[in-house]
């Protein structure tokens, strides 16, 4: 009995010391083992939430970044848009101006062409083309200038060389001679007449005698200023053939219209027409004061600058003034001036010049 007591005991014991080791071993793996893991998982959770947030606010700022770069290239666009259009506009308007300075280059080149190669071509056409010329200018509608270049008191010993100098002229170009036969005295006048009449210039009428105080030949009565007037007319026609048409008083229009009361209506009378000028090179004065070439030449492009048509008063037996009308001639070309002869019809007619 005591054995099978004993054998029980040991039984239970045994039992006893199995259970307690199986709590134990639940006990340890409750306390030890779960804990670590939890510990490594909630720093694994919030290692992960970190990161992810992190990628959150880099992916902001990226956002943010990228967001300011489409507004400034929006902006820089909106702005490159703008200059584009406007840039378009300038260069669309730039096109026109070009298109419209080529047909008036086209129209210069035309005018320059159809010239005709004497006064007795064509004359009553040709002048009705540049009245019309004239007018556009005067109303603003053409860049096309246009310079009567007026040479005085001719012809001279050095007319001639004039002359060559504008047959060698790049392009034709006309002038206009206001000759007085008593105010010179050229041995070849008459052949220098016909070849300025033939090279296509304007032949016009200075008087006869070209004095210009109060009691000589011109300016003495208006009968005497006719007389001067007619003389002169004849002469013309008689070594020329053709009758001048346009009168310029000898020391300018203020002086004679001064002397002679009704000067105006006596050339009025005479079929003809008078002019001045409004431009002066200012070669007719003392000839120890008269002006270098290169004055002459820088007079003439600067005070011609203010006159879209422009009438220009030299002299030919001024020798600085044929070196000046060659240098200036170019560069006025250059300006868009071209060079005509002078007719009645021009809208110049009874210009006054300026005091
Ligand atoms: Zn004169």
């Amino acid at each position: 009995m005591r054995t099978f007591f004993r054998v029980i005991n040991g039984i239970l014991l045994t039992a006893a010391l199995l259970a307690a080791a199986y709590c134990g071993y639940h006990v340890y793996s409750v306390r030890t083992f779960p804990t670590e893991s939890y510990d490594a998982r909630e720093a694994d959770i919030r290692a992960r939430t970190d990161k992810t947030l992190a990628d959150a606010e880099r992916a902001r700022q990226d956002a943010d970044e990228r967001l300011a770069f489409l507004k400034a290239d929006l902006k820089n666009n909106g702005e490159e848009a703008v200059a584009l259009s406007e840039s378009m506009e300038e260069t669309r308007a730039e096109q026109e101006s070009k298109a419209r300075r080529l047909a008036e280059l086209q129209e210069m080149v035309r005018i320059r062409e159809d010239l005709p190669a004497s006064v007795e071509e064509a004359r009553s056409q040709y002048a009705d083309r540049i009245r019309e010329l004239e007018e556009k200018i005067r109303n603003g509608e053409t860049e096309v200038r246009i310079c009567y270049w007026t040479l005085d008191d001719g012809p001279t010993y050095i007319t001639k060389n004039f002359l060559d100098a504008l047959d060698e002229m790049d392009g034709r170009v006309r002038v206009t001679f206001f000759t007085a036969n008593g105010a010179n005295d050229s041995p070849d006048e008459e052949e220098i007449l016909r070849r300025e009449m033939t090279s296509g210039h304007s032949v016009q009428n200075h008087s006869y005698a070209h004095v210009t105080n109060a009691d000589g030949p011109v300016y003495r009565s208006p009968d005497s200023f006719r007389e001067q007037i007619l003389l002169q007319d004849e002469w013309l026609l008689e070594v020329t053939g053709f009758h001048p048409t346009i009168f310029r008083f000898p020391g300018g229009s203020a002086w004679g219209r001064d002397l002679v009361p009704g000067a105006t209506d006596v050339i009025a009378e005479l079929g003809y027409e008078w002019v001045d000028w409004n431009c002066n090179l200012y070669d007719a004065g003392a000839a120890d004061k008269l002006p270098s070439a290169a004055l002459e030449t820088s007079r003439a492009v600067t005070q011609i600058s203010e006159e879209p048509i422009a009438m220009i008063l030299g002299h030919d037996w001024n020798s600085n003034t044929l070196i000046a009308m060659k240098n200036a001639i170019p560069m006025l070309q250059e300006k868009g001036y071209v060079f005509l002869p002078l007719f009645p019809e021009s809208v110049t007619m009874g210009l006054v010049a300026a005091r």
